[in-house]
């Protein structure tokens, strides 16, 4: 008798690229893994990669570079002044994000810390929509207040709204008026926004933004660390975009900015690298004199040539419609099984990562006892799968008062390196989230017991309270 199957239901896509090299894993045993996690302090950004299986610790720094961008590596004009690399980047930049200047720096926060020492006088106010940590930590160095502008839908993981990383409009105005808009250096736009669960703004908050911004003759940055994944989410849910290339969205989007902080080694897959750039002229002069001060010369700025090369290429490969469906679909894979079974995660799933929402999986344990950096550390035990933590700790104290800044959120990350992993390593990763929120109610809290002062969730030590 012939049998009659159905064909499964087809997908929409499947990785633009295939396997030329590769890099052997290793597994680990549970008693080993407990041996290491406790010499970590329960931190996972103190483990030794060696130990981890599945690195989801970030998507940064950590993505699979192409055969073309390390034929570019060959190709690294490593001159002190004027390599030929840095005007292939500048072209790049030009042409996919669109500003006039651009200032190499070693990474992203390089680049935040040039221009929070240029535009940011003491007392000052910058809003953004929700805080990052190295940029909140360079403005308030530099003298300035982070204000916190985003919509309230942002701090509700359970909130489907497609564009949580929007922009309150009337907060933003609120304090144009309380300050003046002369206490106000610049608004910073962070797209997507991390600590929000790697949530787009839309193209039309972006360009309310603008106007307001120009209306007050404020200033608007970008951080396009992710700006990329952000126009693919505005490409997929904004109503008007659906035809249109991701490029051709990304630049419209820059386009609403007086110009940018970069870290190269999200979006546009190198190991290392960042920039500011900007439209400004007189900005650009300033800038260039700095860069020269913290980072390397105005044609370097803390990259090698071949570094340059390989971030020229990255962007022109990010910004490929097939590559950006296949890395954000990826994301979207993981998190899918994981809601399907039940499990809370932020909704929607991000661009860059699944966030795993701690105060749903451990309401036994209060906040200053550390749900996600216990859940992030009970994920690693349970399969050497390695997350991080978004929440309490990463969240720092409140510089004025001491205290714990509480954030809403309280996250595991677990993070995707571009074209690193396959779906086979999103089933592993998925079945043992699932493992551990099996037994989530045996989950006890940690003791904070070393807390260094600045960034601390990457260097903090804890103790279990078992
Ligand atoms: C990573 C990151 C930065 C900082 O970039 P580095 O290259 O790590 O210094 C800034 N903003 C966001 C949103 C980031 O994710």
């Amino acid at each position: 008798m012939e049998m009659n199957r159905v064909p499964p239901k087809r997908r929409s896509w499947a990785e633009p690229w295939k396997v030329k090299v590769v890099e052997p894993l290793k597994t680990t045993t549970r008693d080993h893994r407990r041996k290491c996690m406790a010499e970590a302090g329960y931190n996972t950004f103190l483990l030794r990669s060696e130990d981890v299986y599945i690195d989801l610790l970030t998507d940064s720094g950590t993505s699979a570079m192409s055969d073309r961008q390390w034929a570019g590596m060959m190709l690294g004009d490593e001159a002190y002044a004027g390599s030929r690399n840095y005007y292939h980047l500048q072209e790049a930049v030009q042409t996919y994000y669109g500003y006039r200047y651009l200032v190499p720096t070693h990474q992203g926060r390089g680049a935040e810390h040039l221009l929070s020492r240029i535009l940011i006088k003491p007392g000052d106010s910058v809003p953004g929509n929700m805080y990052f940590t190295t940029t909140r930590l360079h403005q308030e160095l530099a003298g300035g207040r982070f204000v916190d502008c985003i919509t309230p839908a942002a701090h509700d993981p359970a909130d489907p709204s497609p564009f949580k990383g929007d922009f309150d409009l009337d907060a933003l105005e609120r304090l144009i008026g309380e300050v003046g808009a002369a206490r106000i250096p610049y608004i910073c736009v962070g797209a997507t926004v991390n600590m929000a669960g790697g949530q787009p703004i839309s193209m039309a908050n972006m360009r309310a933004v603008r106007e307001l911004a120009t209306r007050h003759g404020i200033r608007v940055f970008l951080d396009a660390t992710r700006a990329v994944e952000n126009a693919y989410f505005i490409q997929q849910r904004e109503p008007g975009h659906v035809d249109r290339s991701v490029a051709s969205i990304l630049r419209e989007f820059c386009d609403l900015s007086d110009g940018c902080t970069m870290s190269g080694k999200k979006d546009a897959m190198v190991n290392i690298g960042g920039w500011l750039a900007m439209n400004d002229a007189e900005l650009y002069q300033e800038a260039a004199n700095l860069v020269v001060v913290y980072e390397g010369l105005h044609t370097y700025g803390g990259m090698a040539g071949r570094d340059m090369e390989a971030m020229a290429q990255g962007i022109v490969e990010s910004v490929d419609d097939d590559h950006v469906r296949a890395r954000v679909g990826q994301v979207e894979y993981l998190g899918q099984k994981l809601i399907d079974w039940g499990i809370p995660i932020v909704r929607p799933i991000g661009g860059h990562a699944v966030y795993l929402d701690a105060k749903a999986f451990y309401p036994h344990l209060p906040q200053d006892e550390f749900p996600a950096q216990r859940l992030a550390a009970e994920l690693y035990l349970d399969s050497g799968v390695r997350a991080m933590e978004r929440g309490i700790v990463s969240a720092g104290r409140d510089p004025a008062t001491g205290d714990h800044h509480y954030p809403r959120l309280e996250l595991v990350r677990l993070t995707i390196p571009r074209r690193v992993y396959t779906q086979a390593h999103m089933d592993v990763t998925a079945e043992s989230v699932a493992a551990v929120h099996e037994r989530r109610h045996e989950a006890k809290g940690l003791a904070m017991v070393f807390e260094p002062k600045y960034l601390r969730f990457f260097q903090a030590r804890f103790e279990s309270k078992d």
